[in-house]
């Protein structure tokens, strides 16, 4: 009954007609409906606008033909910012005319249409942050001021559809001053869900680390001073719980960095302005716009010469994770102090998703900060930040949260089923694809016990629930022991979905394959750890992946390589060094010269040289990731990985000024890349030439070795795309590396845009399988 996109004509354009008109996309809670009002009043149509229960928006059109036509044109062309369509369904009712004028109705619960979903969190816009600033207005220093074009979204809304009383705004009855603008349809604030002011709103207050209030006539400015001075505050914000403190002292970052779990792991800061961002950063054009768009990402930025924040901040990295203010109360934050940026870093817990509640802050946090920053707006679904990097002109998602989150990805094609991919064990996400549309979920994280496994299961349904999708299967990973494989498990069980388990590289490939709509790929996936085919550990592959079939070629691999100790050998590299040095010399001079960085010293390293002389029973790895970190170690760059990447990152920040000095030549035996061999010539020549030189050398061979291996594959498979994709695709001189080599060789070189590159994109990708190919 209804005609899908615009029609060309009705009936008859000079005679009054009846158009119901049904929007999907995202277009409750921006305005929309006030924009509705508008432009039907403008082309003189008469009846009604409400938001539905599926995200959707219904509009029932009355007037001339000429009339409806000009309203969907200005429809589609004059859209509020925030606003995305997806799809305007129209159909023609018979019946008398019966609405005398055009009015905004409650809204209904009906839920018909799937695939529309509320907004995501977006930062204060202009005008807001104007009469925050404005003596005279009365929302005036109100640190939640918001209007329909911007504030929070998605982290208030506990169901839809989305009107005051579902969201945890309903706590709030404005006041009459609010009321008459959120009633008036020329202003601003029409109909705009979080409209407050200092007398209806949500208050900000100050405490003690226990909770005990201090009583302050400004608390946000009276924080920001206790940062400046040295004090460790927790901030409630939008989605969570930040922890805060002064960018530029040491004392509170050593306090921080007390946590073992903190001991090295780089802290975002917010700065006050993008001009102060420049006192210690480059900020390209590319990155200036990312920083100051809606979404208010944290953008990884390269620390400049004059870099004078606390070298606590981003320990031997090259760069710095920045934003800018996303509320009126972060820009009130800096008003009263001369801190170009404090330590923005979100409050979690060890394995513990992002803190949203008071009561949890004060039991979690207690310890940790000396103040907290409260509201009493409750948060109905935690959103961490996120964060981005850009490589030349491009943006690289590494984690895709507020401002993005759960805006839907659009692909070129409708997938066959609807299902939702449960991601793998870190830096996880869920995904429900639905059509053309992916909706990944905010970022969850570390999904290995009960508290994260239940924040995963709740953003999966809370999705499945705002775009009213009815699933076919459940997509996972196919290690038989992840959280979330036995969570697929028993969704599959409960619900009678069919369940898809999907290699972790794989996941990647596909990901990479149906972001860019391409049928067939050589696809290089690197990362630490991933499930293989027999059980084995995978993570330097490259794979054939087509669209005619749900499985994949596994083409070439890195050289396995031993990892005693298993997780040992992950935390600690000396070890995966020592494993891969003493194929070809004997270590035991070098290992206990370095015994000190192994956590049992010399006891441990005789150990580890009489592990080395066994031959069997050794578990291996093709780890791009663990390669990196053996070079790390060799070098003197990270001898303990206390957080994911860690030598990694730092090997890339140590190779930043470095050359190609070494020029290994890449040698592959029988599609097997030798990495055997780049690490002993960086272990013969550590006296002989820099770490900085050494340490670019080491991502030319895994570069240029991956790259033109893949290029050879993509010629005997008659493949005219290679793709990189997995966590070591973050690294901006691997990507710039391979690039150069198959763009060289003619070939077109494709990486994530919209997808995350690393864990945070694999239900995306696992999703993808079992929608488009898996059963
Ligand atoms: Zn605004
Ligand atoms: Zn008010
Ligand atoms: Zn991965």
């Amino acid at each position: 009954m209804y005609k899908r996109n615009l029609p060309c004509s009705f009936r008859s354009e000079g005679s009054s007609l009846r158009v119901r008109i049904n929007v999907t996309g995202i277009v409750q809670g921006v305005g929309f409906r006030p924009f509705i009002y508008r432009i039907a009043v403008s082309n003189g149509l008469a009846g009604y606008v409400r938001n539905r229960g599926d995200a959707g928006v219904e509009i029932l059109a009355e007037g001339t033909g000429q009339a409806i036509q000009n309203f969907l044109k200005d429809l589609t062309e004059k859209k509020p910012p925030l606003a995305q369509i997806h799809d305007i369904l129209t159909a023609e009712l018979a019946g008398k005319n019966e609405h005398a004028k055009f009015t905004i109705y409650r809204s209904s619960e009906e839920a018909v249409l799937s695939g529309s979903v509320i907004p995501p969190d977006v930062a204060i816009c202009n005008e807001c942050l104007a009469e925050l600033r404005d003596p005279k207005d009365p929302r005036y220093d109100y640190f939640f001021i918001t209007c329909t074009n911007c504030g929070t979204r998605f982290t208030i809304i506990e169901r839809l559809p989305y009107d005051r009383e579902n969201t945890t705004m309903r706590e709030f009855p404005m006041c009459s001053f609010c009321k008459k603008e959120y009633d008036d349809p020329l202003n601003r604030r029409f109909h705009a869900e979080t409209v407050a002011c200092p007398k209806c709103g949500p208050q900000v207050y100050l405490t003690t680390r226990n909770g005990e209030p201090l009583a302050h006539s400004d608390p946000v400015r009276e924080a920001g001073r206790l940062l400046s001075e040295g004090a460790i505050l927790a901030v409630k914000g939008y989605g969570g719980f930040h922890v805060a403190a002064s960018a530029v002292k040491d004392k509170p970052l050593l306090a921080l960095r007390k946590s073992k779990y903190r001991r090295a792991k780089p802290f975002a800061v917010m700065v006050r302005s993008l001009e102060a961002a420049e006192t210690f950063a480059e900020v390209t054009a590319t990155e200036k716009a990312l920083l100051a768009s809606y979404a208010r990402p944290i953008v990884l930025l390269n620390k400049n010469r004059h870099f004078n924040l606390s070298p606590l901040v981003a320990p031997d990295l090259h760069n710095i994770g920045v934003m800018l203010p996303y509320t009126g109360l972060h820009y009130m934050l800096f008003d009263r102090v001369d801190d170009a940026a404090f330590v923005m870093t979100s409050a979690n817990p060890p394995n513990q998703p992002i803190v949203k509640d008071n009561a949890e802050a004060l039991k979690t946090l207690g310890d940790t900060v000396d103040y907290f920053l409260f509201h009493n707006r409750k948060i109905a679904y935690r959103c961490d930040d996120s964060v981005t990097r850009v490589h030349g002109n491009r943006n690289v998602f590494i984690r895709r949260s507020r401002g993005y989150a759960p805006a839907p990805i659009m692909l070129k094609e409708k997938a066959k089923h609807c299902v939702v991919g449960l991601g793998g064990e870190l830096n996880n996400t869920a995904c429900i694809l639905l059509g053309n549309k992916a909706f990944i979920s905010q970022h969850v994280g570390d999904v290995e016990n009960l508290e994260t496994k239940t924040f995963l299961q709740q953003a999966a349904n809370h999705l499945i629930r705002l775009t009213n999708s009815s699933v076919d299967a459940v997509a996972c990973d196919l290690h038989p022991k992840f959280t979330t494989t036995t969570l697929a498990q028993e969704l599959a069980e409960a619900h009678g979905w069919q369940l898809i388990q999907v290699q972790h590289h794989h996941a990647h490939i596909a990901a990479l394959m149906m972001e860019h709509a391409v049928d067939e790929i050589i696809g290089i996936a690197c990362d630490g750890y991933g499930y293989g085919v027999n059980g084995e550990a995978w993570g330097g592959e490259i794979l054939l992946g087509t669209r005619s079939s749900a499985d994949f070629t596994r083409l070439a691999h890195l050289e396995p390589q031993p990892l005693i100790g298993g997780d040992m050998a992950t935390r600690y590299p000396l070890r995966i060094a020592a494993a891969i040095l003493n194929k070809k010399i004997d270590v035991a001079p070098w290992l206990l010269q370095n015994a000190a960085h192994l956590p049992h010293g010399e006891t441990e390293a005789k150990l580890l040289l009489h592990q080395l002389k066994q031959t069997s029973g050794t578990v291996e790895t093709t780890s791009c990731g663990r390669i990196l970190d053996a070079v790390a170690a060799v070098l003197g760059v990270c001898y303990e990985r206390t957080y994911e990447g860690e030598p990694a990152m730092k090997l890339e920040s140590a190779a930043i000024t470095g050359i190609d000095a070494l020029k290994l030549k890449p040698t592959v035996n029988g599609n097997v890349l030798d990495t055997t061999q780049l690490l002993l010539a960086i272990f013969e020549n550590r006296d002989k030439l820099s770490k900085a030189d050494l340490a670019y050398s080491a991502h030319v061979y895994l570069a240029k070795g991956l790259a033109s291996l893949a290029v050879e594959k993509a010629l005997e498979n008659g493949a005219k795309t290679v793709g990189f994709s997995g966590g070591a695709a973050c690294n901006e001189l691997l990507v710039s590396l391979m690039r150069r080599t198959v763009e060289t060789a003619g070939l077109r070189f494709l990486v994530h845009e919209a997808v995350p590159v690393g864990d945070g994109g694999v239900s995306f990708g696992q999703a993808v399988v079992g929608g488009f190919w898996g059963f």
